[in-house]
């Protein structure tokens, strides 16, 4: 494990602050500054020019950084787990933590940390921004604050939100329920199954029957290992036998999301179901995964889903496809059985989707 370079600041000095944070820089827009007109990734060290405000917080701010600053479109499994690793090492010395990360893949950063990050406790929130920190006009300022101030939220000593989160422009979502939707607006994330955890204005607004509540006597453990032999296949109108077998008979193939139609409807030609039965048979796991953004899969609804039940194509219910390609990687480390894998995928691990 690399030697983390901190920086902690203290507003509240000589008192005792009410919580400790500690901010893990991973990249992205949000970390750049101009010099000598280029836009460059911003130092912690200079963290109290760049963002004054945070003199104003009533709690200790402690930042670090990845030692490879990336976009996240580089985003990779291994850094996940760096990610997992730097948060169990410093579990016990802060009350909560804040990635700051690309908004690109920061959906599927979230998504993987929710299932590497096992009976979490307290709250880890991801957030980023449209705009670099060092452009007069960016989102990036309200965001990181209000992330920390969520991050910092506590009643009675126990933590308002204990779970992996997006914060973005007022909404705060569950991690593995949202979607980047947005490349150029400021609201970039959307969560269209599951309602905002908070909502911010003048005033942060906590939806809190629907946030998760940890079962305080399971002790926090990371499983951060992911099985990377897993595949999306996106359907289309018009998809032909070669495409859909050449993906299926990759090698060392384990797992595929396919991204269905409406309600988790597919064609119902025979080559396709062929494709799909003889994967199956050689026990690679399929989970069906709807192309629509908000509602869910329905197998056996319409004639055009009802072979998948027979096959044994799981049912992603309404998860993101985000969440399903973290948690296929995630269950397919885990298990080795193929009925215990499809079991494991059809049920919610950590909120991602809901019980019908
Ligand atoms: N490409 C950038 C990233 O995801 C975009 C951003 O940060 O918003 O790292």
């Amino acid at each position: 494990m690399p030697a983390y370079k901190t920086v902690t600041i203290n507003p509240v000095l000589p008192n005792r602050p009410r919580a400790s944070v500690l901010v893990i820089y991973t990249g992205g827009t949000l970390g750049m500054v101009f010099e000598k007109g280029q836009l460059v990734p911003f130092d912690f060290e200079q963290i109290l020019d760049r963002l004054p405000e945070i003199k104003r917080l009533d709690f200790e701010i402690t930042f670090t950084s990845l030692e490879e600053i990336m976009d996240s479109s580089n985003m990779r499994p291994d850094v996940w787990e760096e990610i997992a690793r730097l948060i169990q090492r410093h579990y016990e010395l802060y009350d909560s933590f804040v990635i700051l990360h690309g908004t690109d893949t920061m959906a599927y950063t979230a998504s993987a940390l929710s299932f590497m990050l096992q009976n979490l406790g307290k709250p880890v929130i991801l957030t980023g921004a449209q705009l670099p920190i060092g452009v007069a006009r960016t989102d990036a300022r309200e965001n990181i604050i209000t992330a920390l101030e969520i991050a910092a939220a506590q009643i009675d000593d126990r933590p308002l939100v204990p779970e992996v989160c997006i914060y973005f422009q007022n909404v705060l979502l569950r991690g593995n329920r949202a979607k980047k939707k947005e490349s150029s607006q400021f609201n970039a994330f959307r969560s269209e199954n599951y309602p905002p955890l908070a909502e911010v204005g003048v005033t942060i607004e906590y939806n809190f029957p629907f946030i998760i509540t940890p079962n305080a006597d399971l002790e926090f453990r990371i499983k951060p290992q992911l099985e990377q032999n897993v595949a999306i296949l996106k359907l289309f109108p018009g998809i032909t036998q070669n495409v859909v077998r050449s993906i299926l008979e990759i090698n060392g193939l384990r797992g595929i999301v396919l991204e269905t139609f409406g309600a988790g409807n597919a064609p119902t030609l025979p080559w396709f179901l062929h494709e799909l039965k003889e994967a199956t048979e050689r026990d690679i796991v399929i989970m069906n995964v709807s192309q629509c953004d908000g509602g869910r899969v329905m197998q056996g609804r319409y004639q055009t889903s009802t072979w998948f039940d027979k096959i044994g194509v799981v049912s992603g219910g309404d998860i993101t496809t985000e969440a399903a390609v973290t948690k296929m990687m995630w269950v397919l480390q885990q298990e080795t059985d193929v009925e215990r894998i499809r079991e494991r995928l059809a049920m919610p691990l950590a909120g991602e989707m809901s019980m019908f």
